[in-house]
């Protein structure tokens, strides 16, 4: 059920301390840390605690909650000194989109140019 732990997801694991990651801010409602296979120097996944599959759903769901994870992308972005010279927050939503892990997570991604459109 969204909003629910669900026990074979990854990232709730990785909420739980279950799961090692490099964390790089929690709140109260998110959890920052480092993506493991990082495609730019600053790339960081924001992730809510709670569970939804995707961000469409968690927008349809917690509309507070989806602003929380926007607004801890952007304090990542100032963490890490990308702010200035500009940083993409992704969404992938679908398995066509490039989606492999179904907890709705923000791909923060800066410190290098980046292409547009992306591929
Ligand atoms: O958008 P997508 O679902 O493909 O993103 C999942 C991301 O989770 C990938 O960038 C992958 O490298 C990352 N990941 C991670 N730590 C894990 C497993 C996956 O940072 N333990």
């Amino acid at each position: 059920m969204a909003g629910e732990p669900q026990a074979d997801c990854l990232f709730c694991k990785i909420v739980a301390g279950d799961v090692p990651a490099e964390v790089v801010r929690e709140t109260d409602t998110t959890v920052a840390f480092r993506d493991i296979n990082p495609q730019a120097p600053t790339h960081v996944l924001v992730i809510p605690k709670v569970h939804y599959r995707d961000a469409a759903t968690l927008a349809a769901a917690d509309p507070h909650l989806t602003a929380d994870v926007l607004r801890e992308a952007a304090e990542v972005a100032a963490e890490d000194k990308v702010d200035g010279t500009g940083y993409r927050v992704v969404f992938n939503t679908g398995s066509g989109a490039g989606q492999t892990v179904w907890h709705a997570h923000a791909h923060v991604l800066g410190g290098r140019g980046l292409n547009w459109p992306p591929g």
